[in-house]
């Protein structure tokens, strides 16, 4: 287990699946019906930074309402918006995913129909089309729960409450109702949150959150902190438009923001510089491969001094290859 400089909880491992990151072994010790631990942001803010639980998801609290940002696994949806309901004693609370894939939006039933939900309009689209990949995460809650929230009681009946449930969730449930795009802004009581979209990055549908009166910005999955980023072929990631959307979250940065990764531990802006900097290490040592005549199969057992200390080893491959790929076909 690491710490980080501000004392978040890090923890290690974690497989992918369909897409999707998912927990894989990981022993917790919470109080007896606690299933998220949130860690204080800033005044307004606190985040779950859980490698085992899915994306990062951040709370947004002021004047009675509250903004869940990303949902998690199915599971962890109802858990989730337990918590920001007790922070607004019954008050308003909505919903943004960052974008579309099911580690941040796998929660999203618990919150559809029952406040605003927001997403980028390519996020709502994909959503709609990925119901398998949520009835499947569904199916899969209770072995979770028993890998990673062994012996927690309130966690053990949700995950069967979604598991009972699986076949009968319907696309809908998950589809988030509000569009945002960049330039769009959303107030949650006496705060504003603005929204950016800047093209296509780690997905077609990225949405970076800032909130500047409390100098904090959620990154979504365009900044993994620590670890191997995770490509997705088939969510309309672009490596060059990666790159250049993290020159515009550092554009939102000052020397003292806090910045919510979509994956890993909180840091300030030096984390999206490392993420960028991955990235541009990491087509540097592609096309140096490529022009080399080193096959795709080949390169993706490679490694170099600027992954030493990564975690998310298992995604290494496949970052490679999506890179390959895209120098390839470029
Ligand atoms: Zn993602």
């Amino acid at each position: 287990m690491l710490m980080n400089r501000r004392g978040f909880v890090v923890r290690t491992s974690m497989v992918t699946l369909g897409g999707c990151l998912a927990p894989s072994a990981l022993a917790r010790v919470l109080r007896a019906d606690q299933i998220l631990d949130w860690a204080k942001v800033t005044g307004h803010t606190k985040a779950v930074v859980n490698l085992a639980l899915g994306g990062n998801s951040m709370m947004v609290v002021s004047g009675g309402e509250a903004l869940v940002i990303d949902s998690k696994f199915p599971y962890l949806g109802a858990a989730l918006r337990e918590d920001a309901m007790t922070e607004t004693g019954g008050g308003g609370v909505s919903l943004l995913n960052t974008h579309h894939h099911g580690d941040h939006t796998g929660g999203n039933s618990a919150f559809v129909g029952r406040g605003k939900t927001y997403a980028h309009p390519k996020a709502i689209e994909r959503i709609r089309g990925q119901i398998d990949n949520y009835r499947t995460g569904a199916e899969a809650a209770v072995g979770q729960v028993s890998q990673n929230l062994a012996g927690n009681k309130r966690a053990i009946e949700l995950a069967v409450e979604v598991a009972d449930n699986a076949q009968n969730l319907k696309a809908e449930d998950f589809v988030p109702t509000d569009a945002v795009e960049g330039g769009s802004q959303i107030t949650v009581g006496e705060l504003t949150l603005d929204i950016h979209h800047f093209g296509a990055g780690h997905t077609d549908n990225d949405i970076v959150v800032h909130i500047a009166s409390e100098n904090v910005v959620h990154t979504g999955d365009l900044v993994f902190s620590g670890l191997h980023a995770f490509f997705d072929p088939s969510g309309g990631y672009s490596t060059k438009g990666w790159i250049k959307s993290l020159s515009s979250v550092l554009e939102l940065c000052d020397a003292e923001t806090t910045v919510v990764p979509g994956h890993g531990v909180v840091g300030g802006r030096e984390i999206v510089e490392n993420a960028r900097s991955y990235l541009e290490q990491l087509v540097e040592a592609v096309d140096a491969e490529i022009k080399k005549g080193t096959s795709k199969e080949d390169a993706q057992q490679m490694t170099w001094s600027f992954m030493d200390g990564l975690g998310f080893e298992q995604i290494k491959g496949r970052a490679i290859g999506a890179v390959y790929d895209q120098i390839k076909g470029s």
